[in-house]
């Protein structure tokens, strides 16, 4: 087995929970079951998942298999009926002990790429099956081969706000790393100087044998002078808590240059249960004339360890001393409600949704192209949310039958066009709640989605076919259902949202072959503009 991915690895809004086990760039391997046990649960996810598969053991652990191609004949057919019955592709099932019992090895399903899968793996998971924490699936005795240690690759070296200073500055430093007969360390003549408190933050990734792919270490720790000052370990973690990983990385520096930082420091709203020793948070105070010889140490699952040493000079400069010393912005506080009202405009920040204090700023600049409002530019993308704030704004003039399709956009400069936050109007205002600090303006999503059919799917002479199959795509707020009848009966449609296809497989046991059918497909996007497309074909 080799693996593009491991457990706890930093990624978009969590930490990744399983390991990605690679399957040559092809679908249709077969999966079986890893021990004795039962079919709990099985999930189809348009996006996610996709296809996936429980298996409750008796020792307390469930095991998950994610962006599976199909399941089992006779699993498949079970879930087929569920979807028939509930009228739904996308379901959530849980079963009972004696419906699919599997023993250590039984064929439960094929490996596929379906849901959030950007090529085809295997995804699977260990959970404890009592809260569904994930826990590190590399600790159950895989044969997955690792001699190779962790890298480093980057140290940042970063102030509390205003209290500190790195080089003379107070803008985070960063600094590339070499290896040195095998200890990581910093080119030799690198200036490392500080003043006050400081933070300390590095990128490093753990290899596995046989694969490039960069994968995520399983425990970190700082020393500074011999004392331990930091550390964590991915064993596990709640899904909950998952999204902390913004707190946990240096999120500015993921969106702008891509790099996955671990903090060595805990930001005060950071709720991760992975740290075990911090002193003072991990931030380092430092005072003048003093040397601080610093000692990271990165390890894997199998055992490889990689460290990296530095020395930092105390210098004079900005004390630490006063708390929370926030220089320019409208100044927020972590752990209570925060509201920020212009005479257009109101933003609600709930409590404990910031990891940390912050200096907020609001501007208004002008509409772009197809907008009905300015650009109102809250605060910074840079910062991260753990939970959603609720912006108000003022509704531009529309006739009162439009004022349900009108949405934040915020503009996607990579795509050249606008995207849809969503949005709801009431009370006079276009109100929603967002994940993301940016810029948004309120603009009209009018237009039904599309419906284009690939192959003459849908109409003539089908006979001999395998599945009819549709291109869905839509101009702003997306897709939001699908549904298919076929003789006026619910039919199911499987929609793809990365290929933006929606497919229908020939069922010869819920539609008569060899007559003529009629087939209506309704599209509709977040914001209620349905699309039908009515046809009739032969099969
Ligand atoms: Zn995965």
């Amino acid at each position: 087995m080799y693996l593009s991915g491991n457990f706890g690895e930093i990624r978009a809004d969590h930490f990744h929970s399983g390991i990605d086990i690679k399957t040559q760039g092809t679908t249709g391997h077969h999966v079986f079951a890893i021990d004795k046990g039962y079919v709990s649960r099985i999930k189809v996810q348009a996006n996610g998942y996709g296809k996936s598969i429980y298996l409750v053991h008796p020792d307390g652990y469930t095991s998950v298999f994610g962006h599976l191609d199909r399941y089992r004949d006779d699993i498949a057919e079970y879930v087929k009926q569920i979807q028939y019955q509930r009228k739904s592709h996308q379901v959530d099932i849980y079963l009972e002990p004696g419906q699919f019992p599997v023993n250590k090895g039984d064929f439960i399903a094929y490996s596929g790429n379906t849901g959030g899968s950007f090529g085809p793996h295997l995804h699977f998971e260990m959970r404890n099956s009592g809260n569904q924490h994930p826990i590190n699936a590399l600790k159950f005795g895989f044969d997955i081969k690792d001699h190779i240690a962790p890298k480093f690759s980057t140290l940042f070296l970063d102030v509390s706000p205003g209290q500190g200073q790195v080089n003379g500055t107070s803008e985070k430093q960063s600094f590339n790393l070499v290896s040195d007969q095998g200890i990581y360390t910093v080119p030799w003549g690198t200036r490392l100087e500080a003043a006050g408190d400081i933070r300390l933050g590095v990128e490093v990734f753990d290899y596995l044998d046989g694969t490039s792919n960069r994968c995520g270490v399983y425990t970190l720790e700082a020393y500074v002078n011999e004392q331990l000052t930091f550390s964590q370990v991915m064993d596990e973690f709640s899904f909950v808590e998952s999204r902390y990983v913004n707190a946990h990385t240096d999120y500015k520096e993921l969106i702008t240059s891509g790099k996955k930082v671990h903090r060595l420091y805990r930001l005060p709203n950071d709720k991760l249960r992975i740290y075990g020793h911090l002193a003072n948070d991990g931030i380092l105070k430092i005072s003048e004339g003093e040397a601080y010889v610093v000692r990271v140490v990165a390890t894997d699952v199998a055992g490889n360890r990689s460290e990296l040493h530095f020395t930092i000079s105390g210098k004079s400069g900005i004390r630490g001393g006063e708390d929370g010393v926030i220089a320019d912005g409208v100044v927020m506080k972590y752990n209570q409600e925060n509201i920020f009202e212009t005479r257009d405009v109101k933003v609600e920040i709930p409590a404990d949704a910031l990891y940390e204090d912050l200096g907020f700023h609001f501007s208004v600049s002008k509409p772009g192209p197809g907008a009905l409002s300015g650009q109102y530019v809250i605060h910074d993308p840079g910062t991260p949310l753990q939970k959603p704030f609720t912006l108000s704004v003022k509704a531009p003039g529309v006739n009162p039958e439009l004022r349900g399709k009108l949405v934040f956009v915020t503009y996607d400069a990579e795509e050249d066009k606008m995207v849809s936050e969503g949005g709801e109007y009431k009370n006079g205002m276009v109100v929603a709640r967002l994940m993301k600090f940016g810029s948004y303006q309120i603009a009209l999503d009018t237009i039904a989605p599309e419906i284009i059919p690939l192959n003459g799917s849908g109409s003539g002479n089908q006979s001999g076919k395998k599945s009819l199959r549709f291109t869905i795509t839509d101009d702003l707020s997306g897709i939001d259902t699908y549904e298919g009848y076929i003789d006026n009966r619910w039919a199911l449609f499987e929609y793809d949202p990365k290929n933006d296809l929606l497919t229908y497989e020939f069922d010869g046991s819920r539609i008569t072959e060899g007559q003529i059918h009629e087939l209506e497909l309704y599209v509709s996007d977040s914001q209620g503009n349905l699309n039908l497309l009515h046809t009739s074909f032969t099969w």
